[in-house]
């Protein structure tokens, strides 16, 4: 019997580890609290046998770390790809999102995307380290800090680390019941920034043009870009603007998501998106801004390794399903692209990423553990 279903998963153990990278807020832009995550999970391979390298980014977000589990290996293998940062700014634990236990429902910021599938991935390894077995490929972690940033300063690392391996397990939060993910939509960022004439409010109020009534105008035009039936979404989710409630408005500025389906309503949005203009008169309107993600498409090489997962699941106990086309990017995006068969969402079930009711599913750590093991044991 393979060794995923045999060896008893310590689940409460688990989720002690789990906990303790909770407890380290690590907003993305907070470089100090990522690189506590990441001494943290440097600790977890400590008498694993792996040898592992740090690898600065920029002087503010933290670092990246690539373990390798089989150091005299050099054949292309697996790469477990998992982000330490969330979206949690710190304060969270002490405030709104402590964590917490609630029957099965486990709370806490960054808990279910993803520190726990980022802990799920490395107890499965050191499982596997501790039988003393060996795997079929040989197994490479790749831990990153500003995944929730777009993944701007680590996408170059992940696709040159990619590059050299045969398949690609990301550790993000499993979709509606553990279902996997085998399809992402694309994802851009903009910046669209309006300037106008600042004027005193009361005496002068005819001299002013307000940046700040020509961007909700322009906010309006975005919101009517989405399009349900082509999977096209679109949301303003920043807004910064004015100096004083009477005084008239010299600058807005808004940043906004785009979300797609294929690489042609990619380029048609950002073309609307970048030829967005306020027609007031006297506003000038900037529009920065691109695709980020190009979309995570159901390929060949996807399907196979998705069929191998399923079987993995039915000899642990469960079916395993993917889920519809989601919505949220991941660097999963980047290795698709590349034609590298990756699975993602194999990290815990539960719900609220983003949100101020993220908890993961105690329940799902033994079974979700298990089929890391499985699959980290079984491809070839
Ligand atoms: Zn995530």
């Amino acid at each position: 019997m393979s060794s995923f279903l045999q060896d008893p998963v310590d689940s409460e153990a688990i989720l002690a580890d789990i906990r303790g990278l909770v407890e380290i807020e690590s907003p993305s832009r907070n470089a100090e609290g990522v690189n506590r995550v990441l001494e943290a999970i440097v600790s977890f391979f400590e008498g694993t046998g792996a040898a592992y390298e740090r690898q600065q980014t920029t002087p503010s977000l933290g670092d990246i770390l690539r373990v390798r589990c089989d150091p005299t290996r050099d054949e292309p293998g697996v790469l477990v790809l998992s982000h330490m940062d969330t979206v949690h700014p710190v304060g969270t634990l002490a405030g709104k999102l402590a964590y917490r236990r609630e029957g099965d429902r486990i709370y806490g910021p960054g808990i279910y995307d993803m520190k726990g599938g980022l802990m799920l991935a490395i107890a499965a390894f050191r499982r596997i380290a501790h039988a003393r077995r060996r795997t079929l490929l040989p197994i490479t972690f790749l831990f990153t800090p500003d995944e929730e940033l777009s993944s701007l300063a680590s996408r170059s690392v992940i696709e040159r680390e990619a590059a050299r391996h045969r398949y690609v397990l990301i550790t993000e939060p499993a979709r509606n019941g553990g279902k996997i993910v085998t399809a992402r939509k694309g994802v851009g960022a903009f910046v669209v920034r309006t300037r106008g004439r600042p004027a005193h409010a009361g005496a002068n109020s005819d001299k002013g043009r307000n940046a700040i009534l020509a961007m909700a105008e322009i906010a309006l035009e975005i919101e009517r870009l989405n399009d349900r039936t082509r999977g096209i979404t679109t949301n303003v989710g920043l807004i910064e603007g004015g100096t004083a409630r009477n005084t008239v408005a010299e600058d807005c500025t808004i940043e906004v998501d785009l979300r797609f389906c294929d690489r042609a309503s990619a380029g048609e949005m950002e073309a609307r998106i970048l030829a967005l203009k306020s027609l007031r008169p006297d506003i000038e309107t900037m529009v920065t801004g691109k695709i980020t993600r190009p979309p995570f498409a159901r390929a060949g090489g996807v399907d196979l390794i998705f069929e191998r997962a399923a079987t993995i699941a039915r000899e642990i106990g469960f079916a395993l399903e993917s889920a519809p086309l989601v919505g949220g990017g991941s660097d999963g995006n980047f290795t698709v692209e590349m034609g590298i068969p990756t699975l993602d969402g194999l990290g815990v079930d539960g719900d609220g990423a983003h949100t101020n009711h993220e908890h993961l599913l105690f329940s799902s750590i033994e079974p979700r553990t298990r089929l890391l093991q499985g699959l980290m044991e079984r491809l070839e």
